[in-house]
């Protein structure tokens, strides 16, 4: 069975990207399962502290594990954005592949330590789970946002993303680069989009020589994707236009079958609306796949 760490070196050699994709519950799962089965690509899926709490620790674990037996597909369970090193444990006991250890809100020499001492204790529990670091600002929370936030002052510098990844040893690093968390309403309307610095992207690739993970990807410009791909992006966080698409084949479900109580008749939809967006991010990750 191959391991996240293959398939990060492999989509590396390939000059592709993995897509990561949060889940919380089993319509975006079985969505996300299905469309990389479809194009025969690994997926990444990701639960935060809160989507975990959502669906369980171990228990996303558990179903993950089964769905990877069962279909023998490069399907990947992260821990994202993890804020403090018990719940760090918890996830690496439960049998994640990789975890982001995220204290990008806290001092960056804070930040340095306290990674460090996180990325030890994951590895002593399974040394082959990949760990995350984040650093610079993104804004927090998947979801609508009214206003953009001033993220210009917390963009990652090449020296920074070196220093950080020598000091804590993390397996994988995610940058602040123009991505940020969540989508204006612009977005999902598709009137604005979201524009990577591709530049500093190359420039922090060659400085920290590690993979890295642009969070807050939905509603990005799909041409400096493109672009941040060939610059040294590995893995690329959707999770946004997800729940959007979530939420509208609900809609959809619930508006064309008004009297029907049956979910398995109602959530069909819902998983069709998400696929149609993981599909389509990960053929433009795989290049155009
Ligand atoms: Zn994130």
């Amino acid at each position: 069975m191959q391991s996240l760490r293959d398939a990060l070196e492999q989509s590396e050699r390939d000059g592709v990207a993995i897509g990561h994709f949060n889940v919380s519950d089993w319509v975006l799962l079985k969505a996300v399962l299905a469309t990389g089965q479809e194009l025969k690509v690994p997926v990444v899926v990701g639960a935060s502290e809160g989507e975990r709490e959502f669906v369980g620790v171990r228990q996303i674990a558990a179903v993950v594990r089964s769905l990877r037996e069962e279909c023998d597909c490069p399907i990947f369970l992260n821990a994202d954005h993890t804020h403090s090193l018990p719940k760090a444990v918890e996830a690496a006991k439960a049998g994640f592949d990789s975890i982001v250890f995220d204290l990008s809100a806290l001092p960056f020499e804070q930040n340095v330590r306290q990674t460090k001492d996180a990325v030890e204790a994951i590895k002593a529990i399974n040394p082959a789970i990949l760990v995350e670091g984040e650093i610079g600002d993104i804004g927090t929370g998947s979801e609508i946002h009214e206003k953009a936030p001033d993220l210009s002052r917390g963009l990652t510098s090449p020296a920074e993303a070196k220093q950080f990844v020598e000091s804590t040893g993390v397996d994988i690093l995610a940058p602040a680069v123009g991505n940020m968390h969540g989508m204006l309403k612009s977005m999902v309307q598709g009137q604005t989009r979201k524009r990577l610095d591709i530049q500093r992207i190359a420039e922090i690739k060659n400085a920290a020589h590690v993979p890295l993970t642009p969070h807050g990807g939905s509603g990005t410009d799909d041409e400096d994707l493109r672009k941040a791909i060939a610059a040294g992006i590995n893995i690329i966080h959707i999770n946004t236009e997800l729940r959007v698409a979530w939420r509208r084949g609900l809609e959809e479900g619930l508006g064309k079958q008004p009297h029907e109580v049956v979910p398995y008749k109602i959530l069909p939809f819902a998983v069709e609306s998400v696929e149609k967006v993981a599909r389509s991010r990960l053929q433009l990750f795989n290049a155009d796949k």
